[in-house]
């Protein structure tokens, strides 16, 4: 029997908000999760702008918000954006890579009411953190970790994880210590945008993540109470896809710097979706009425084997970039699981994850001019 639900679901707030306030960024990471075509997007929004959609939001329910890029510092008027968001009662997250920051702009963002602030590093060693960004922001990452722990909030650190990195993870941790992190997040590269172009120098073999979790666990035990680490199998090496953010349209909306209103970041890929934008749409019409955040949402769209599937409510069938990136179809079960008919696609990468052969096309960088000849 197919037990296909096709009832119209529920719709809560988005209790998750996402800035992204702008794409330019002065750091090329190879893995960066930016659209590959992100060049092309040059009008942001205006200060005013990103206030009233904060104020929107607020009003339909939003609590945590976070603020984003490319590089966020990037504009002068993340305090102004911070401290309306404190003032409305958000809980604000500031992810940075630390290039902009300065002790008087963080002096600001503490008084304006800023609550958190992610920094990420690309690596434990100077040489591979400037190698993956292009850039050199090691020194200064380091200089940031000190100001904010100064300033007197928690140390969130953030390094993703993947082939070029991750057999440092004893390093990367013992750096974290070092800076007197509160928590680690070890966030393993998920394959869309720069990542999935670059997928074959990145996805690293299966006896490096057992080592690496060997790591991780050994240095979990001996930080327990004193430093939380996170840590994510790739889905690749999974046989199930994760809950790609909570379910389509049930918790996060993103706003890119053009305006864009998104289920997730990512989605600006998929093709058929005409995504609403701020400027022309209230945040109410474009959450509960807009053809793209209704068209993945709840159970009714999804075709076989997730129609069927008594699977369907633990992960929504998995990530929809991901069925488009991977399967050429939007609707299509994520890849990553083990029931899709594309699985084989995601095997395949697996499997040539175990050589040790260098991929002959080389990495790219997250430069706009590249982004340009993809646009
Ligand atoms: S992943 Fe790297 S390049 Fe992309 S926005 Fe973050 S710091 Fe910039
Ligand atoms: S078939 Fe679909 S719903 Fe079932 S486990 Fe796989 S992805 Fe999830």
């Amino acid at each position: 029997m197919n037990a296909a639900v096709t009832t119209s679901p529920v719709v809560g707030p988005p209790l998750w908000l996402l800035l992204e306030l702008t794409y330019r960024c002065p750091l090329q990471c190879v893995f960066c999760y930016n659209p590959i075509d992100f060049a092309k997007v040059e009008d942001e929004l205006t200060t005013e702008e990103w206030i009233r959609v904060l104020r929107e939001a607020r009003a339909l329910g939003s609590v945590q918000l976070g603020l984003s890029g490319g590089e966020p510092l990037m504009r002068d008027d993340v305090e102004a954006i911070a401290d309306e968001a404190h003032r409305l009662g958000y809980y604000t997250n500031l992810i940075t890579s630390g290039v902009g920051l300065t002790r008087e702009r963080l002096s600001e963002l503490k008084r304006v009411g800023l609550d958190h602030i992610q920094l990420s590093f690309q690596d434990s060693t100077k040489e591979m953190n400037d190698f993956l960004s292009h850039t050199r922001t090691f020194e200064l990452k380091k200089r940031c970790a000190e100001w904010i722990k100064e300033h007197g909030y928690p140390m969130v650190v953030n390094c993703v994880i993947h082939r070029l990195n991750i057999d440092h993870l004893d390093t990367i941790i013992d750096m974290a210590v070092r800076m007197g992190a509160d928590y680690l997040e070890l966030a393993n590269t998920q394959y869309y945008s720069w990542a999935h172009l670059n997928r074959e120098h990145l996805l690293p073999s299966r006896e490096q993540l057992q080592k690496a979790e060997q790591t991780m666990q050994t240095w979990r035990e001996r930080m327990k109470g004193k430093m939380k680490i996170f840590f994510v199998v790739p889905d690749y090496y999974e046989q199930r896809p994760k809950k790609c953010v909570n379910g389509w349209g049930t918790t996060l909306a993103t706003i890119a710097p053009d305006g864009m209103a998104m289920p997730c970041h990512t989605a600006r890929m998929l093709p058929g979706l005409s995504f609403p934008n701020v400027r022309a749409r209230s945040m109410k019409e474009i959450w509960f009425d807009s053809d793209a955040f209704n068209r993945f949402r709840g159970q009714g769209w999804m075709k076989e084997p997730c129609a069927s599937c008594e699977e369907r409510e633990k992960d929504f069938g998995g990530c929809r970039c991901q069925a488009y990136l991977l399967a050429h179809d939007a609707a299509a079960a994520d890849p990553v699981c083990s029931k899709s008919p594309h699985h084989r696609v995601v095997v395949s990468a697996v499997e040539r994850a175990q050589q040790t052969r260098v991929p002959e096309a080389p990495l790219v960088f997250r430069r706009p001019e590249n982004s340009r000849s993809y646009s």
